[in-house]
């Protein structure tokens, strides 16, 4: 029998989907599960698709592999990832290449390829997004590697990736070590973000509309049909529009409201931490899903504070009355979520532009846009435009300074204001909306006002300062008469 080209080991939700997705693509495909159930499972269901190679053990799949071999894991990520790299490393040869599939840490897979390394072994670290259907029909992929690697597996991985509008595979070989985990993790960062500014545009349209599912339904359809045009916004209308099959109510409102969470969105802010990347839009959509599953504090301010649902009126509306003022308002909504999103997706690529400087992967962010575009979660027709920008000025300091999104952020500034207002004022929680908005600020604010914290810390700490009008670094003696200064260096 030929020897397969790829060996996918792990045959989960991801990991059946991945393989029957390179055996569509014309790979010959091995595949192996350390448990015989998953095994035998999907032998029964998808035999008659492809030449499928069964393993009986990991010996047998590595023998079933031609060389170098090419390995596909894609198992639940962490301690298993490491089990299988233990099981497997030690029947491989210099020059195979193992490639982790799963969502694993950054740091995780720098590890990993350090010591694979050292056995000169090849390591992979792969971002893989879009579900079970993507990883079926066409992920968006985020490889991490060397480049000898790459140049290997990098066509099996383009042939199964998405296919952007324009045809491009939505797979770049984005760099080395971590770096594929890294962008994947990121995305998944803003992936948080976005849904969690879509909660609060859906929260404000239904208490200020007084709307049933099918009303803002018909909402999100329609801005689905503009800029705002993207896999999210699309699944939230039909979300929306869904009813519950027991009680016919609008499905969403019989959801209990605990938002769960796999821990990606507390990577990306950990690791932002790490590179003192300002991801405040990522942070609040994450903190918020930690507010959300507190559900005895939630209940115990609750019934301290008697709190009642909050009350938005919007039959008046900067001006307007009745209809008009309705529609305004919706539109006000939309240009708010909008520029909240640029700045979601802004903080996103600064943190990867951060992390890769950090660990000279040299990442192009151009390219990370255009893999987003298609086959995985965060798709979105202003990925294209985001490539365009890295694309005119690689070196842009923020995509918001590209004149595009300047623009945009300028055209949504006042009804973005109006929407966070009314949120504070009638007491509707906007933390995503109102932290872009606060970052916006501070972004574009000539002098900020932390000098003061500068001052307070030399004062409890001597952790000096800088001066705006002369160079150098000081201090002052504050527990001395006179405080004199002294210039330290
Ligand atoms: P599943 O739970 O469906 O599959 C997990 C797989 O891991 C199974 O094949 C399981 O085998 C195997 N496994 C678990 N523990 C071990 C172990 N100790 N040794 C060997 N194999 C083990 O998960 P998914 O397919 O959904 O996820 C797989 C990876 O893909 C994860 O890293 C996940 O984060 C990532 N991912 C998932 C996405 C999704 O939408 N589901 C999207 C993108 C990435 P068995 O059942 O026999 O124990």
């Amino acid at each position: 029998m030929a020897l397969a080209d790829i060996g996918v080991y792990g045959l989960g939700v991801m990991g059946a989907s991945l393989a029957r997705n390179f055996a569509r693509n014309k790979n010959h495909v091995a595949v192996y599960n350390y448990t015989a159930d998953l095994q035998e499972n999907f032998k029964n269901l998808y035999s008659t698709e492809a030449d499928f190679i069964y393993a009986k053990s990991a010996e047998d799949f590595v023998a079933k592999l031609s060389r170098p071999r090419c390995i596909v894991i894609m198992v639940t990520a962490g301690d298993a990832t490491d089990a299988v790299i233990a099981e497997l490393s030690p029947l491989l040869e210099p020059g195979d290449i193992l490639i982790d599939c799963g969502n694993s840490h950054p740091g995780a897979t720098a590890r990993r390829e350090a010591a694979l390394g050292e056995k000169n072994l090849f390591f992979m670290g792969v971002g893989v997004s879009g579900g079970q259907q993507g990883a079926l029909w066409g992920p968006s992929i985020m490889p991490g590697g060397s480049d000898e690697a790459y140049a290997r597996v990098g066509p099996m991985l383009e042939s199964i990736a998405a296919k952007a509008p324009d045809g491009t595979p939505c797979c770049v070989h984005v760099g080395p070590g971590g770096a594929g985990h890294l962008v994947k993790t990121v995305h998944n960062g803003i992936e948080y973000a976005d849904m969690q500014l879509i909660t609060e545009a859906y929260d404000l349209l239904k208490t200020g509309l007084d709307a049933d599912g099918d009303q803002l339904a018909r909402i999100f359809e329609e801005w689905n049909r503009g800029e705002l045009e993207s896999y999210l916004i699309e699944i939230t209308a039909t979300v929306l529009a869904h009813k519950d099959c027991e009680t016919g109510a609008d499905f969403v409102n019989v959801i209990d409201d605990a938002a769960g969470q796999k821990g990606t969105g507390k990577w990306t802010v950990q690791l932002a931490l790490d590179s003192a990347a300002p991801v405040s839009v990522i942070g609040a959509a994450t903190f918020v899903r930690g507010i959300s599953g507190e559900v005895a504090q939630r209940q115990a301010v609750w019934e301290a504070f008697d709190s009642n649902q909050p009350c938005l009126d919007v039959d008046t509306w900067n001006g307007l009355t009745g209809d008009e003022a309705r529609a305004a308002f919706v539109s006000d909504v939309r240009q708010a979520l909008y520029a909240s999103k640029i700045i979601a997706y802004a903080q996103g690529f600064d943190q990867i532009a951060l992390s890769s400087a950090e660990n000279e992967w040299s990442v192009d962010l151009g390219a990370v846009a255009g893999l987003w575009r298609a086959g995985c979660i965060i798709r979105a027709r202003f990925l294209d435009r985001i490539m365009e920008a890295y694309e005119r000025a690689p070196g842009l300091a923020l995509l918001i300074t590209d004149s595009y999104f300047a623009d945009a952020l300028r055209g949504c500034e006042a009804a973005w204001r109006r929407v966070v207002a009314a949120g504070v004022v009638t007491g509707i929680a906007v933390p995503a909306f109102s932290a872009a908005l606060s970052y916006f600020d501070a972004m574009r604010t000539h002098r900020l006002p932390t000098a003061l914290i500068q001052a307070q810390r030399d004062f409890f700490g001597a952790h000096s300062y800088r001066r705006v009008d002369k160079p150098g670094v000081y201090h002052v003696r504050w527990e001395q008469q006179g405080r004199p200064e002294d210039r330290l260096s």
